[in-house]
């Protein structure tokens, strides 16, 4: 065995310790299947044996699947339809799919008792086996998670984790926590009843024997008759207040765009209605016909495979050693520099925080003494967590601090006068190795950069708001941008733990240039005479975190606004549209509507209710469409389709050259459809035949904005995809 180990002791009970060789956590591949298979068997068959306890030597228990294992999964049938055509294909993966269900299942009905001892995290495929156990023991541990997550790659438990979750806790409960995939500390579990005891690391085995000792039972409360369900069963005065309602709720959150989620509902409904071997077996049906799904591949993709590429460094030149960066400088200490020396100053990073003087400096660290402040009143963080980030960073006014830094990053107000005045300060005072870069939204970097003295040391680290919660990270080469910058903005951003895209120079870069499309589409349907509550549902519907007009007021009316008027003076007239111009114009400057930020904007904001649409707006629409004859569908459509086209004119430009980033960076940066797996992914998807057809069908009807670009008419007629053109070099990263 080469996963895991077996000792048994004096008592007859076996220790079987999970330790994979060559990796940091221990994941369930084809291999442990087969060994702990054979382990399951050992222990049912040998009569000295009494029972099991199962740990890990790692940090973590286990951190579920290895995806890679799905992967090959969803390959081996898309074979298999080809060979054996779909009813076969289908079997087979039934089958295949089914295997570690079966497995736990013959662990929990295998006669002898088995513990968890749970030492860290547990998610996903390694919590079902803990679920399968018939005691769980935890250590205590405040880093230790358990959960099962696979909802936020489009998948949901398929080795009986719907089902053992739906028997240990009443089933409103059950469905929240597989619809959210949330990760649960230990107390909160406890709470739940998803394990039964909390001890000292030290003691943990010993905890877990001392249960079979006791004489613990070798059976699951569902295999001993009489079971009780915890809510009552499904055909009850509680059930029918539970499933009704989770439908609806289901519709509201998802719009009925993951078919994972709707499984969820699907396989405790009918689960609990059926003896657990049957209860299995719909959970593993519905689960291979979610494996099948286009979703779940576009998802797993995205916001697994493809975010951990980057995470780990898919883009940064492989020449440059990696550098440890100590102590970075942040000028301007507001909004974006306060949050930017914040994430920094968790990664254990030095901070020094410039403002233009000690007041303003200070200003940024005391707002983030009472952000983290307000969190510990919320029980979220600690005094002690608040004290030393706090003690990372330096506020001053003293440009002469920053002689040390490794990085310096700037976020001063988006005015070029003022980032040249910074610059130029900057240079005087820092050594010839130091990487500048500029965290601005709107300024192109090439431009920036030719006020540094080495362009080649430029760089831009475009953040998020709210900084601390974004994870997503910008980074923009300048024309002259050089590899070591890169690599040292690539090793920053590791350190503090977001996932980096790198973007070529361009208008807006690459995600402020796509979610502008979006946001103007919101104007023009709403120039057009679409009712607005009509546009922001079927934002939402269409997939979108928020509603355009929505979006519009938490990034600013005006900014839209100054933006378009920049946009005319540099590119022309043509470069604009004028309804957009229009609406924008009456909005900022005859109405003073400038979003969220002054209370007023597509939305009012009354003190103590809930943001409301602006009534006014209806007065602003030159013409209003009736709305029972507008096709919501298509509606729905050019939502979508005009970030994706944008997306791959980015591509065709080459201020995109990754198809992993375009799709990362579309879902983290600005919540593109996660169902679809990204911008590119949903043309993937369509396949750029009916995408192209799609264009042609809106350019017709609204205009040249979706006339298909070059690529994609050309990859329409050679009927090619994204990811098969454009395939990430995966043998260069991993020399
Ligand atoms: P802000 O107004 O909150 O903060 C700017 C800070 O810069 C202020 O504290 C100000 O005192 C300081 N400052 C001004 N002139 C200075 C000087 N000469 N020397 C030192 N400090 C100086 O603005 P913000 O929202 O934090 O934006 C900062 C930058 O980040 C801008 O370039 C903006 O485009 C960019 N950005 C903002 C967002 C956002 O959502 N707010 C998102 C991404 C990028």
């Amino acid at each position: 065995m080469s996963n895991f180990t077996f000792d048994t002791d004096a008592d007859g009970i076996a220790l079987i310790t999970w330790d994979m060789p060559g990796r940091s956590m221990n994941v369930i591949d084809v291999d442990t299947i087969v060994e702990l298979s054979a382990l399951v068997e050992r222990v049912a068959t040998e009569a000295a044996i009494k029972g099991a306890v199962i740990t890990s030597a790692k940090e973590t228990f286990c951190a579920g699947a290895d995806l890679t294992l799905l992967d090959t999964l969803a390959r081996t049938f898309a074979g298999l339809v080809k060979s054996q055509g779909e009813e076969a294909a289908a079997a087979k993966l039934f089958e295949e799919s089914r295997k570690l269900s079966q497995l736990y299942r013959r662990l929990e009905t295998c006669g002898k008792p088995w513990v968890a001892a749970i030492n860290g995290t547990a998610l996903g495929g390694g919590f079902e086996l803990t679920l399968a156990c018939h005691h769980r023991v935890a250590a205590e541990n405040p880093k230790t998670r358990l959960g099962l997550p696979e909802i936020k790659i489009g998948l949901f438990p398929g080795a009986g984790g719907t089902q053992r979750i739906a028997r240990l806790m009443p089933p409103a409960d059950s469905l929240q926590l597989l619809l959210k995939g949330d990760q649960l500390k230990l107390d909160r579990a406890k709470g739940m009843k998803l394990i039964d005891a909390i001890v000292p690391a030290a003691d943990l085995v010993k905890a877990a024997k001392d249960w079979i000792k006791a004489g613990g039972k070798a059976k699951a409360p569902w295999d001993i008759d009489g079971f009780k369900w915890p809510g009552g069963p499904v055909y009850s005065k509680a059930g029918m207040m539970t499933f009704p309602a989770a439908n609806a709720i289901y519709r509201r959150e998802t719009y009925d765009n993951y078919p994972a989620a709707r499984a969820i509902l699907q396989v405790v409904y009918e689960g609990l209605q059926l003896p657990m071997d049957q209860a299995l077996r719909v959970e593993s049906r519905w689960f291979a016909h979610i494996l099948r799904s286009p979703e779940a591949a576009a998802m797993i993709r995205t916001l697994f495979v493809s975010m951990q590429e980057l995470n780990k460094g898919a883009r940064r030149p492989a020449e440059v050693a990696p550098a440890k960066l100590k102590k970075i400088g942040v000028i301007g200490a507001g909004f974006m520099g306060a949050g930017i020396a914040q994430v920094s100053a968790q990664a254990g990073i030095e901070v020094v925080l410039v403002d233009r003087d000690q007041d303003s400096a200070d200003k940024g660290k005391a707002a983030l003494h009472k952000q983290i402040s307000d969190r510990i009143a919320k029980g979220r963080a600690t005094t002690a967590e608040r004290d030393a980030l706090l003690a990372h960073i330096t506020p001053t006014a003293d440009y002469g601090a920053l002689a040390s830094c490794d990085l310096v990053i700037e976020a001063v107000f988006e005015d070029r006068k003022v980032k040249s005045e910074v610059i130029a300060k900057v240079q005087a005072v820092i050594g010839g190795n130091v990487v500048f870069a500029s965290n601005t939204s709107t300024l192109p970097i090439s431009s920036l950069a030719a006020e540094f003295k080495d362009p080649a040391r430029f760089i831009g680290i475009h953040f998020f708001s709210p900084v601390d919660r974004m994870m997503l990270v910008e980074i923009i080469l300048g024309k002259n941008t050089g590899d070591k910058a890169l690599s040292l903005a690539l090793d920053y951003v590791r350190a503090i733990r977001k996932t980096p895209i790198v973007v070529n120079d361009s208008r807006g870069f690459y995600t402020s240039r796509v979610v502008g499309t979006y946001i103007r589409e919101g104007h023009l349907m709403l120039a057009e005479g679409v009712p607005a509550p009509m546009i922001e549902n079927l934002g939402r519907m269409a997939g979108m975190p928020v509603g355009p007009l929505s979006l519009n007021d938490e990034v600013a009316v005006d900014l839209a606004w100054k933006i378009l008027k920049a946009t005319e003076a540099d590119l022309g007239a043509a470069a604009i549209d004028p309804r957009q111009k229009t609406l924008l114009e009456e909005m900022v400057e005859k109405r003073g509507r400038y979003g969220r930020k002054n209370g007023k904007g597509f939305y009012d904001y009354p003190a103590n209710a809930p943001k409301k649409l602006w009534p006014g707006l209806a007065d602003l629409q030159p013409t209003k469409l009736d709305p029972d004859r507008i096709d919501i569908a298509e509606i729905k459509q050019r939502l979508l389709a005009i970030q994706a086209l944008e997306t791959a004119r980015c591509f065709e430009e080459k201020v995109l050259t990754d198809v992993r980033e375009a799709d990362v960076g579309s879902i983290l940066g600005f919540g593109f459809a996660p169902y679809s797996g990204g911008t590119l992914s949903w043309i993937d998807t369509m396949g750029a035949k009916r995408f192209v057809e799609l264009c042609r069908k809106l350019e017709a009807k609204f205009g040249t904005r979706f006339a298909p670009c070059k690529l994609l008419v050309e990859m329409a007629e050679r009927n090619e995809t994204f990811y098969r053109r454009f395939a990430p070099d995966r043998r260069r990263e991993a020399a």
